[in-house]
């Protein structure tokens, strides 16, 4: 089963005669089970509104929308609502409740669901300490860093253990080094959970970083572009070819230094590059040019 499945989606803003422009036409996806797929595309492509359709939040003006195997509601009437999805949204604020502790912002889905109390703190402890930001579960949101804040965004997404995970440019209003650290956490995270994800980007270093797979939004429609480290670049327009730009830019950690070559972990396999460079554990940026 895939974990997200569209088909031919139309979408344009306004209604009667205030119809807008078509924003996506005829646009096809497919986020197999496990899968993270990196979004691309230009500013006002599209990008977040495809992800507010497959959350349920925009109703597309036509097309299929399947999202962990689900397209109705039980009584087959009506398109699934947001709250029954099996999905979850980052936004790029993070969006927490001001008045609530980290804690309380990471159980709040959990109330909801009625869980019993006891229940809840063991399952908000296991996430927080999965995200690292255990020292931080009394603290008010308030006093949080962009980084943290994050953390605690995508803690309150786990806590649910939902099937799919859409992230809207959450890591954009962080600088650079904190990006590639969280971009690796977040995909080690969605490994070890299982959870299949839709992650946009503006940024094509995170998207490799990132995903298994590369898809761009353009002219309305998704052009899936393939594996991450398999990308035929005698098969891309132009326009997506500027899109990716620095594309295949990882971080990793040097674990090997010899005379001749140096080895570096990526996130699950490793380079050997010819030269001397830095010493074991140090953090490095790959590029990959063609
Ligand atoms: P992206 O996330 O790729 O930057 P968006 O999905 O936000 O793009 O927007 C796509 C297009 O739809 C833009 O032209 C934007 O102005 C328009 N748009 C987005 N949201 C609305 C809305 N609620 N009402 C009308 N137009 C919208
Ligand atoms: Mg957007």
């Amino acid at each position: 089963m895939n974990a997200i499945d569209l088909t031919n989606i139309h979408l344009h803003y306004g209604t009667g005669r205030e119809i807008g422009e078509a924003v996506l036409s005829g646009a096809d996806l497919r986020v197999a089970d496990g899968e993270i797929v990196g979004l691309l595309g230009a500013s006002g492509a599209g990008k977040s509104t495809l992800l507010r359709v497959i959350a349920g939040l925009q109703p597309p003006s036509s097309g299929t929308v399947v999202v962990a195997g689900k397209t109705t509601d039980d009584d087959g009437m009506r398109p699934v609502p947001p709250h029954l999805r099996d999905c979850t949204m980052v936004f790029q604020d993070a969006q927490l409740f001001p008045h609530r502790t980290v804690a309380a912002n990471v159980a709040y889905g959990l109330e909801a669901a009625k869980v019993p109390r006891a229940q809840r703190r063991q399952r908000v402890t296991e996430v927080l300490d999965m995200v690292q930001i255990s020292e931080l579960a009394d603290r008010a949101v308030t006093a949080l860093s962009g980084g943290q804040a994050q953390r605690v965004a995508l803690a309150r997404c786990l806590v649910l253990n939902p099937a799919v995970i859409l992230f809207d440019e959450p890591l954009s209003a962080l600088d650079r080094g904190l990006r590639q650290t969280l971009a690796v956490d977040i995909r080690k995270l969605l490994k070890q959970t299982g959870t299949s994800a839709i992650y946009v980007t503006h940024d094509p270093g995170e998207a490799t970083t990132l995903a298994d797979r590369i898809a761009v939004v353009e002219d309305g429609k998704i052009l899936e572009l393939g594996l991450v480290g398999e990308l035929d670049s005698s098969t891309l327009t132009t326009s997506v070819t500027r899109l990716l730009g620095d594309i295949g830019e990882v971080s990793g950690t040097v674990t090997a230094v010899a005379e001749q070559s140096t080895t570096i972990a990526l996130v699950d396999q490793h380079v050997v590059l010819p030269g001397r460079h830095g010493s074991i554990g140090d953090t490095v940026m790959v590029q990959l040019r063609r």
